[in-house]
């Protein structure tokens, strides 16, 4: 499968278009291939290193992540792994919102709202935020993304349900694996048809995880606050999602 052209350049991943074979004309205009780098970042931007075997660290955590959730129904962009940093997907428009689901306070909602740092929330909250690194990615309500024409209310509605319906999962799937899925980030992207499918990825880049046992935060938490041992953390959420393969 030969990449085309980059398409778009982030943080942490590439995004190249499918070379058009003969054959497979629509394959290649309705796919995507991403590519994760080994770059890590925080603070928009402010701080960026490069990290060696992170991008094929977050290739199987998210690959592997993505199959869990297509095998029990959620409709994402994965398809599948093409070699250790590449994964195939659909081709999606990504809907400008970053999805934050928390399970347990910390970061930002503690500075928002003053709740203490490490309470299980009673039920679990879906924040929504603008896209958008000009703006520092605000946090913004249904109003303002209606106004904004990021999404109607209808997509609202599901984006939010599905939200709901991928912790319903990841949570159980990660405790199996004595880890705490703490919170994260999803994004979600419209395909040809309209139908919204989860996109982007779900790593250690996008999610805040800790040891059930410890409290060892073995996420980008280790980047932002200089605690070291980054990769090694990556390194032990992939052991423990494949079970030591
Ligand atoms: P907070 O709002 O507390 O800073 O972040 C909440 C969760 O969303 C954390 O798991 C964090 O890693 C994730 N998150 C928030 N913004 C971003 C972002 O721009 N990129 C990534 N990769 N994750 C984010």
């Amino acid at each position: 499968m030969d990449r085309g052209y980059l398409l778009h350049e982030g943080k942490a991943k590439r995004i190249y278009t499918l070379e058009d074979t003969e054959e497979g004309e629509d394959f290649s205009r309705d796919h995507l291939l991403v590519e994760f780098k080994d770059s890590i970042s925080a603070f928009d931007g402010e701080k960026i290193e490069e990290i060696s075997k992170k991008g094929v660290l977050n290739n199987k955590i998210s690959c592997s992540i993505f199959s869990y959730l297509e095998a029990k129904n959620i409709p994402t962009h994965f398809i599948k792994t093409i070699s250790s940093r590449e994964m195939l997907v659909k081709r999606v428009d990504i809907i400008p919102l970053e999805v934050v689901i928390r399970n347990v306070v910390t970061g930002s909602l503690t500075r928002r709202l003053g709740f203490s740092e490490g309470t299980y929330l009673k039920e679990p909250v879906v924040e929504l935020y603008y896209k958008d690194d000009e703006l520092g990615d605000p946090l913004i309500n249904e109003f303002h993304i209606k106004n904004l024409e990021i999404a109607t209310e209808k997509e609202i509605e599901v984006i939010t349900k599905m939200a709901l319906q991928i912790n319903e999962l990841l949570v159980p799937y990660f405790d199996q694996k004595d880890l705490i899925l703490v919170d994260y980030k999803v994004e979600f992207g419209k395909d040809g048809d309209d139908n919204i499918l989860l996109a982007d990825e779900i790593s250690p880049d996008s999610c805040r995880l800790w040891d059930k046992e410890t409290l060892k935060i073995l996420d980008k938490d280790r980047y932002r606050k200089d605690m070291g041992q980054i990769i090694e953390s990556y390194e032990e959420v992939w052991q423990r999602i494949s079970g030591g393969e």
